[in-house]
């Protein structure tokens, strides 16, 4: 699981709206709602972070152990063609997913470090974007931006570790220095 700082506040009180929407696109895929997906979309819209299919798996398995894999997966697709949950790559090579209910649109910043997001929103930057869009007649549906960096947390460790390695290189040097003597 990513650990996640997220600004946005998860409107968690009453998901009756969202599954009401899940429920309608399941209809319109001729599927059945059972107990198992109903538990499945619970958990994933309360949740307060991005999960790979398998973050979800151990969530809801602990709370109904005969959940399988690829009902969860299944699920998870389900819940993104009903315009419920996005896919996020935050650069480790697995497909994560987030509830829409979060937030509309944000962006995410990825320390390569430690692997932690931050979340954030720029009207500055909406507005950017869709004004590269319409120059090139596009009407924009979706954008993805991802800033990957060093957090401030493992910046300062790399420093003082920096510091460290500098201090004993110096007294190595300065044994050297004695031994030459
Ligand atoms: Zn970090
Ligand atoms: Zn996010």
């Amino acid at each position: 699981m990513s650990k996640t700082e997220a600004p946005f506040q998860t409107n968690s009180s009453d998901l009756t709206a969202e599954k009401d929407q899940f429920y309608r696109h399941m209809q319109r895929a001729g599927l059945k709602r059972t107990a198992q997906r109903d538990l499945i979309v619970d958990v994933f819209l309360r949740t307060e972070d991005h999960l790979s299919s398998e973050d979800l798996y151990h969530l809801v398995k602990a709370q109904d152990p005969t959940i399988g894999q690829t009902t969860i997966y299944r699920t998870l697709k389900l819940l993104t063609e009903a315009g419920l949950a996005s896919e996020v790559r935050l650069g480790d090579g697995r497909t994560r997913y987030e509830p829409n209910n979060k937030f509309p649109h944000h962006d995410h910043m990825i320390c390569t470090g430690c692997g932690r997001t931050v979340e954030f929103f720029s009207a500055e930057i909406k507005r950017l974007l869709d004004g590269i869009a319409a120059e090139h007649e596009y009407e924009p549906k979706q954008h993805s931006l991802r800033i990957f960096g060093v957090c401030a947390d493992c910046r300062r460790e790399r420093n003082e570790r920096a510091e460290i390695e500098s201090s004993v290189e110096t007294h190595v040097h300065l044994d050297y220095a004695r031994a030459a003597k």
